[in-house]
């Protein structure tokens, strides 16, 4: 095989990795996302819980003074109980105030409940809290994983990209630009292997005359289907199939 292809192979390969752990980098934020929404979720949850207690609280003293009316207004009937003279008239009076008082037994009654909705609900504000802060927590640890991660892979992408251009040094010119040019237009695979005749790259068959001469390894050739640079590696091909039998 010529020389140049096979640093062409190593260009191509280090241009993999680093494909690989620049994806890589990009995706990590993402598994932040999940933490996040739960946290957000949370705090939602929790907002509403608290609006729901204000409410019961606005409801409670509405009740009061409520309330306060109603001791008012039987304590004025009793006032007038005392001046009646007529026994009909005192029985209505009577009647009245039963009335009155079974209106503000109501309100009493009604005021437990509230009572009891807001100490349940106190509870479960005060458990979100707890839930709020174990999230938190689990975000901060996931943030510090995901910071220490990026940075070992903006480190490990550093020494690649020493080692890209160390290798790129040693292949004509010409030939990387062609590298490139077909690279960008065949999703990151710009040299591949010749196997049986058929271009491992389209899974084509190349012209026989090209085949018998990729087999001399004289020159540079690429595919008349897909353009790919073109090399005749039986060994790696061998490989190749075993591994794809096996599977
Ligand atoms: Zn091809």
């Amino acid at each position: 095989m010529l020389t140049e292809l096979s640093r062409l192979i190593d260009v191509q390969e280090i241009d993999k990795v680093i494909q690989e752990v620049t994806q890589g980098l990009a995706r990590l934020p993402e598994e932040l996302k999940a933490g996040e929404a739960a946290l957000e979720e949370l705090k939602a949850a929790q907002a509403a819980r608290l609006q729901e207690l204000e409410d019961l609280k606005a409801r409670r003293r509405d009740t009061e003074l409520e309330m306060a009316d109603m001791e008012q207004g039987i304590k004025n009937s009793r006032q007038r109980l005392m001046e009646i003279k007529s026994n009909i008239e005192y029985k209505a009076m009577l009647k009245e105030i039963a009335f009155k008082e079974d209106q503000r037994d109501q309100r009493e009654t009604r005021l437990l409940e509230f009572m009891d909705l807001m100490e349940t609900q106190n509870r479960l504000i005060a458990e979100h809290i707890g839930q709020m802060e174990e999230q938190e927590a689990i975000l901060v640890q996931q943030r510090q994983e995901v910071a220490a991660q990026v940075a070992k892979l903006q480190r490990e992408l550093a020494e690649l990209e020493e080692k890209r251009k160390k290798v790129r040094k040693v292949v004509p010119a010409p030939l990387l630009k062609r590298y490139e040019f077909i690279r960008q237009r065949r999703n990151s695979s710009a040299i591949c292997p010749v196997h049986e005749g058929v271009c491992l790259g389209c899974h084509m068959n190349i012209l026989p005359q090209q085949f018998i001469d990729l087999q001399k390894g004289l020159e540079i050739l690429q595919c008349p289907h897909c353009q790919r640079i073109l090399y005749w590696a039986d060994e790696v091909v061998e490989a190749g199939a075993t591994k794809r039998q096996s599977s």
